[in-house]
């Protein structure tokens, strides 16, 4: 059975201190999806483009194991745009542009022979979106759920209805602050749970990651990185390598999650060092493997 993956398909137009890129993939539903292809297959990508999105792009999710069959292309219009600048602080980021496009009419179709795929990934849509989403699974055993700000502020009984049906919801930090109405992050793990779902993530850029479960903390570090080119995406490409992992190994005890964290910061520390998805495409299993030790290395220490 394979990995369910929901959520935007982009092109983005991004600026940084450094460069300028046009028109490059992007979408929390491609990155997740790419992330996790290192991990597992077959994922069952349902999303929605126009008619001008490229060959190239649709074979390039080929040949990472992306199983298209959900994808829904409408003629005669065009792919979601989002454009994006950050600053020196490369934490903090302007959005210059959402064009819809397409993507104002996704009404996610789940094909039939996905139906039954134990592992779903909600990317970062309108929180009714994801709950027809689970509406149309048989009987999914692990939900993974991304949010935003702006469903926070906007649509947050239907974003709590999708918290409630998740097992693992990934935030940032800010968004914790604003989903819990609490400036404290561990208090504010503390209300999200109560929303219910069994773990929360919440991301702090380059200062890495906390999971809790109902009674314990894991505090992953961030990879070191001398030189971040383009965040864009990483809190996507976490939640791909973390939901990738898992899938593949089966093993959701806490044990293995953490190290699903890790496998997500991975890549995570990987996607920000090009623009767009340029890095994940060049990187191996191996790469993966041989960060993955370092970051291992990061927070070790003995006691005698
Ligand atoms: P992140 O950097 O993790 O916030 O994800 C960036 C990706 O989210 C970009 O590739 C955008 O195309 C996509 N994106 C931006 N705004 C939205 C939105 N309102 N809904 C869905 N996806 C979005």
């Amino acid at each position: 059975m394979g990995l369910l993956v929901v959520g935007s398909i982009a092109y983005d137009t991004i600026e940084t201190p450094f460069d300028k890129i046009d028109d490059a993939l992007g979408g929390s539903s491609t990155y997740i999806s790419i992330a996790a292809s290192f991990f597992t297959a077959p994922i069952h990508l349902v999303g929605i483009v126009g008619s001008d999105f490229k060959q190239e792009h649709k074979s390039l999710l080929a040949e990472k194991n992306i199983d298209l069959d959900g994808l829904e292309i409408v003629e005669n219009e065009q792919t979601f745009r989002w454009g994006g600048k950050y600053h020196y602080d490369l934490n903090v980021r302007d959005t210059l542009f959402t064009h819809l496009n397409a993507f104002q009419n996704f009404n996610p179709i789940i094909p039939a022979k996905y139906r039954k795929d134990k592992f779903v990934v909600l990317g970062n849509i309108e929180p009714k979106l994801q709950l027809k989403v689970l509406e149309q699974m048989d009987k999914p055993e692990f939900v993974i759920c991304d949010t935003m700000n702006l469903w926070i502020e906007t649509a947050r009984e239907d974003l709590d209805k999708v918290i409630s049906k998740s097992d693992v919801l990934i935030i940032n930090d800010s968004e914790a602050r604003l989903l819990a109405k609490e400036p404290n992050l561990i208090r504010a793990a503390r209300k999200i749970k109560s929303l219910g779902p069994k773990y929360l993530i919440i991301k702090k850029g380059e200062h890495g990651a906390l999971l809790f479960n109902e009674s314990q903390i894991f505090s992953a570090p961030a990879y070191p990185l001398e030189s971040i080119f383009d965040p864009t995406g990483a809190g996507d490409s976490f939640a791909g390598g973390f939901a990738g992992f898992l899938h593949q190994t089966g093993d959701l005890s806490f044990d293995n999650i953490k190290k699903a964290v890790i496998f997500g910061s991975t890549i995570a520390s990987y996607t920000v060092e090009k623009f767009s998805l340029q890095r994940l495409m060049e990187i191996t299993k191996l790469d993966i493997k041989d960060r993955f030790h370092e970051f291992k290395e990061l927070s070790r220490f003995d006691y005698e």
